[in-house]
């Protein structure tokens, strides 16, 4: 019985440090995506920055240690750390949201969230940011500020309340549509099948490929760098390309390939029930 606990333990353990990269914590240059949106994260994990006459939004915290990171990047892009007027998140887990507490009390921002991540969100259990949220979020809500609009989708599953979101953008007399991808992805330990804990999961990502199979996009972002190949294109932004960020196209494949992924884990796990991803 000991050794099955323990078992157990280090399997979750091994499966919490299999997600972690070299990158998690790594500076990125600071830069403009489009229009008002700018990238102030990590090497791959993202926060994004909206600036607006009446402030900014921040859309992800990362981890608690990566605050001075992007306190830098936001300062690198001449915007004031303190002037951070809303914060929303990709969905509650401690790589997007660990830091909503700190930067909430730092800044005296207003928290935002998807009522499906509240509790997760409020709670003080380990690595969760035990922060107060302001405002309790639905399907289709929007969030706005200074001119600003953004559209919360609840894109359920890999959390309960993953949140995927969009805005239109002006840039070079163009309107774009951005999308910020909350997660498509099944975690390692992941039950599809005879969740107790989370009934209905399989439904839930069947809704959220729906969802994101239905939005427009031009400007394809999402929680994670390595969601959208962000190095490099960056690297091409970089070399003067100032549509690199532009790819329809490889959102599509994206979610494709991603949904792909989901039915086949799907279909692996009915075949084999009790046995989660590893
Ligand atoms: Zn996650």
């Amino acid at each position: 019985m000991i050794a099955k606990s323990l078992f157990t333990f280090l399997a979750a353990s091994t499966a919490l440090f299999a997600q972690a990269n070299a990158d998690w914590h790594r500076e990125f240059p600071a830069f403009k995506i489009a229009g008002n949106l700018y990238y102030v994260g990590t090497a791959d994990l993202a926060v994004y920055l909206i600036n607006t006459p009446q402030g900014n939004i921040l859309i992800n915290s990362d981890f608690k240690e990566d605050v001075p990171t992007i306190k830098k990047s936001i300062a690198s892009l001449g915007f004031k750390y303190s002037d951070t007027k809303i914060i929303l998140i990709s969905h509650a887990h401690g790589d997007h949201d660990e830091a909503t507490g700190v930067i909430k009390a730092d800044t005296g921002a207003k928290l935002e969230v998807m009522s499906e991540d509240v509790a997760d969100e409020e709670s003080s259990g380990r690595g969760r940011p035990g922060a107060k949220v302001d405002r309790v979020l639905h399907d289709g809500d929007t969030v706005e500020l200074g001119g600003s609009k953004w559209v919360a989708h609840l894109t359920p599953g890999h959390t309960k309340g993953c949140t995927t979101w969009t805005s239109q953008i002006q840039e070079g007399g163009r309107n774009l549509n951005v999308v910020i991808v909350g997660s498509p992805n099944v975690n390692a330990g992941y039950y599809l099948v005879d969740n107790k804990k989370y009934p209905g999961i399989a439904e839930d990502y069947v809704k959220t490929f729906q969802v994101l199979n239905s939005l427009p996009c031009d400007i394809f972002l999402g929680a994670h760098g390595a969601y959208f190949g962000m190095k490099e294109k960056y690297e091409k932004f970089k070399a003067g390309d100032k549509n690199a960020f532009i790819d329809p196209a490889g959102y599509k494949a994206y979610i494709g390939e991603r949904e792909k992924t989901f039915r086949d884990e799907w279909e692996r796990q009915k075949k084999n029930p009790g046995s989660p991803k590893q």
